[in-house]
Parts: structure tokens; sequence; C-alpha cells
């Protein structure tokens, strides 16, 4: 779609939820950048479905492309082709959790990195250090991965989901309770554990 047609989507989100942050320097244009990534037609009808089932809060960018990828323009029976690219950073998710245990104290606590290698991760990125209204600021940043891993490190994260991927291997686990401090959902979370899964 065309950056009009993509700003008009935003105007409505804008307009239609109670709550947004549009008006925080920057989300506006990033919002209105991804949206135009995609069909018009599909992305309105994805927006109006959101609206419809909760007008509260406006929706994370990637439960927009989640809900724009579960609507289909296309005739019953035909396969829908995908028309963006597999992250194999993140495997699509758009972010990492890690779980990391102190060698002191003992105990284990879960982060979450988000992916700057695509949309869905761009709209992880979070800091509250930074916020321009004070009242809103918090402590709470979501780093990318690129600040916990090299080169090698993320090479490592693409190998090992291509070959997930490869042997079809669904690793599903609960983390919603680990994002709920920013504020986010987690549709389909896994993770690595820093203690036994890491691939390298
Ligand atoms: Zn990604």
């Amino acid at each position: 779609m065309t950056q009009d047609q993509a700003e008009i989507l935003v105007d409505r989100l804008k307009n239609a939820c109670v709550f947004h942050r549009f008006d925080e320097p920057g989300v506006y244009l990033e919002y209105a950048r991804i949206i135009a990534q995609y069909d018009y037609d599909r992305m309105k009808a994805a927006i109006d479905e959101i609206i419809e089932e909760d007008s509260r809060n406006v929706p994370a960018i990637s439960l927009l492309i989640k809900k724009y990828k579960g609507t289909s323009n296309a005739p019953k029976g035909q396969v829908e082709v995908k028309s963006d690219e597999y992250c194999a950073v993140c495997d699509d998710k758009g972010f990492v959790l890690m779980k990391e245990k102190q060698s002191d104290t003992g105990l284990t606590y879960e982060f979450v990195l988000y992916c700057p290698f695509c949309p869905v991760g761009r709209s992880w990125a979070y800091d509250g250090r930074n916020i321009s209204d004070k009242k809103h600021r918090s402590p709470y940043y979501v780093p990318p991965v690129t600040e916990y891993f090299g080169d090698e490190g993320i090479q490592a994260l693409r190998e090992a989901n291509m070959k997930k991927r490869r042997e079809n291997i669904d690793v599903k686990r609960p983390v919603e309770k680990a994002v709920q401090s920013i504020g986010k959902e987690i549709p389909d979370g896994w993770q690595y554990d820093t203690i036994g899964d890491l691939p390298f």
C-alpha cells in the first residue's frame, strides 16, 4: 500500500482506540512504516477485526501482523503466498527469551531480547527510560539480541532455527509472565536456556 494509505490506517487505530502511544515520538511513523509494507485491504480487514475485539488498547505491531496473516482475501481452497521472508534469528517470533542463572545467588531469572532483523522483532523494541512523557518513564528496557550475542551467536541462533524448522519440531512453552512487566503479550513463546538449551 502507499504511505498515505498506511497513515489512514494508523489514524483509524488512533481514533478508534481509547489508549494509544501515537503522540510519543516515532511511534506513529514506525507503525505507518511497517503497515505500508502490507496490502491495504487485508490490513484494513485485520484492523477492523482487532478493533471489534478490543478497542481500548492499540494492538502491538506483532499482533497486527499476526492478524493480517490470518486474514486472507484469497478465494477458499487457494494456497496463500507468504509475502514476507522467514526470520531465522527469532523464528518469526520477534524475540528470544533468555534464562540466566546468577552464580552468586543461584536464582534463575528470565529476560526478553528483541530481534532487530525483522519488522515483528522491531515492534518489540522497548526502552522505558527514554519515553518523552516523564510520567510513563520506567526502568524497563528490552535490548536487542545483538547486545547479547556476537555474529557467531546470531549465526548459531539462525542455524538452530533452520534445523528445528527442517525437523519440524515445535517447541512451545508458556512464557507470558516474563514479559507482562513490559505490557506485552506473547502469542506463542518459546525460549532458549543458557543453562542447557543453547546450541553453542
Ligand atoms: Zn526476527
